[in-house]
């Protein structure tokens, strides 16, 4: 069955629609001649009353006892008309049978008393030769004798009619069925056809061709919407593999750096030999540059797990101010190595619900970079405080050289580096910010940074008191 199906939209549609209005016809022409059944058999039955009022008036007594119909040429009338009479008595003795009978009995002898009281409505009965006729019975007075009229019209004439009307119907529905379905097809088929050619075009567009969109003939009608909703599709899958080739890129360049830098330096020590402190010192910038790599290598792997979604955000309910302190602690180091100092202050009765190590992590990069790009002996405040709409806000408020206002919307990029020379000095490979603001994002929050160049920069994290996004869970 499945193997007969048809494989294409348009010759299902075609099949469908044969096949719906093959069924439809049916039903009009079974419809149409029972109408014109029940028409003629009306017509049938009021000529029939007519002539039984006719008849009435012939008949007549014969001195035999008998009935007869007055009528000159009665019998050939009868043969002509298909009329067929029977008058039985009272008693039921048989009075006249018209010659068209044949010797054959109409209706028989009335049968029940019930039948001779009422003036019954027609019905359909055979006669012995098989023939159908409509027969109505009358009772009727001649000349003062209660007699049983039967009369019957014979219903061949309404057959025949209605077998002409029904081989017409069925003569014309197939020739209908095949017209309608080469209309049909010629029609599914210039309907699909900007289908065929959006899918062709959709072909050609691979990953190299991503920027190719599909002709949007009518944006309103229904194949606008499909090529603006793939359109659509293509332009974030567009977005989706450019920022992924941009990853890759820079994080292959990141990734040559520290490289790059432990290959010469080995290269450099084994050129000539060298006393055990040197080499120690070798070893020392080679582990340094290793720290710097595995740094590097665990940001882009929380970048790209962030992406892939597969980062579980653990809610719980933490203090706001000890998660801050925990954070500047564990940077404190840096910061004494540059004679710095690092208050944390604010209301310790703050509750955040959240995930305390991506959290913790946002801050530790705000402060780290609050450390790497402040002078020796900054001071560098951290403020913990609630803010409007039940929000909780903290601040990482620093002495460095400040964020200039067309870089302010582009540091939290990934790779994003003002200064990369001197920001890779300190180690940073641009991605500390991008996973500070992924981190305050998954807890609904939002991070902005405030500076006025060569006045130090203030970085604001705003988090919402309870609630967290379940995004990305
Ligand atoms: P990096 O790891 O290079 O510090 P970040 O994503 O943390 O990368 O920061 C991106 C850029 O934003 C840095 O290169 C730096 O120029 C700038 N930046 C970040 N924090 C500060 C700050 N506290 N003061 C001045 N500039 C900053």
């Amino acid at each position: 069955m499945r193997r007969l199906w048809p494989r294409h939209v348009r010759s299902r549609m075609t099949l469908w629609y044969v096949l719906v209005l093959g069924f439809l016809l049916l039903v009009y022409a079974g419809g149409a001649s029972l109408y014109l059944f029940y028409s003629l058999r009306e017509q049938l039955d009021n000529d029939l009353s007519e002539d039984v009022e006719r008849v009435e008036g012939l008949l007549e007594s014969t001195p035999d006892g008998m009935v007869a119909l007055d009528s000159v040429h009665h019998g050939e009338d009868e043969a002509n008309m298909q009329r067929f009479v029977e008058v039985w008595s009272a008693e039921g003795a048989l009075l006249y049978r018209s010659p068209t009978l044949e010797g054959g009995a109409l209706g028989g002898q009335p049968r029940s008393s019930a039948e001779s009281n009422t003036q019954r409505s027609p019905s359909t009965v055979r006669l012995a030769d098989g023939t159908r006729v409509r027969m109505a019975t009358s009772i009727h007075t001649v000349d003062g004798r209660r007699v049983f009229l039967r009369v019957a019209h014979s219903e061949q004439g309404l057959w025949q009619e209605l077998e002409e009307f029904s081989s017409v119907l069925l003569v014309a529905l197939p020739l209908a069925l095949v017209l309608a379905g080469f209309g049909g097809f010629a029609l599914a088929r210039k309907a699909l056809a900007p289908i065929d050619a959006m899918a062709h075009q959709a072909e050609r567009i691979s990953a190299e061709r991503l920027s190719e969109r599909l002709p949007i003939e009518n944006p309103e009608d229904e194949l606008g919407h499909l090529a603006r909703a793939f359109n659509a599709t293509l332009a974030r899958l567009e977005a989706a593999f450019d920022q992924l080739r941009r990853f890759t890129a820079d994080a292959s360049h990141e990734l040559r750096t520290p490289l790059t830098a432990i290959r010469s330096v080995g290269e450099v020590a084994l050129q000539a030999p060298k006393s055990a402190s040197e080499y120690r010192d070798v070893i020392g910038s080679m582990l340094e540059e290793t720290d710097r790599l595995t740094r590097l290598v665990d940001s882009l792997l929380t970048l790209s797990r962030s992406d892939a979604g597969h980062i579980q955000v653990q809610r719980t309910d933490i203090s706001l101010l000890g998660l801050t302190q925990e954070a500047s602690s564990l940077v404190e180091v840096l910061a004494e190595e540059k004679q710095q100092r690092i208050s944390v202050e604010g209301d310790p009765t703050l509750i955040v619900s959240g995930d305390r190590l991506i959290l913790r992590q946002a801050l530790v990069n705000l402060i780290d970079n609050a450390i790497k790009y402040s002078p020796a002996k900054a001071e560098i405040l951290v403020r913990v405080a609630a803010g409007k709409d039940s929000q909780l806000i903290v601040e990482v408020v620093d002495q460095g050289p400040g964020v200039r206002q067309e870089d302010q919307s582009r540091i939290f990029d990934r790779f994003y580096r003002v200064d990369s020379a001197r920001s890779r000095e300190w180690g940073g490979a641009g991605l500390g910010l991008a996973i500070a603001r992924w981190a305050v994002e998954i807890h609904g929050g939002q991070i902005t940074v405030q500076s006025v160049e060569g006045q130090g920069s203030t970085f604001r994290v705003a988090l919402p008191a309870t609630a967290l996004k379940q995004e990305r869970t």
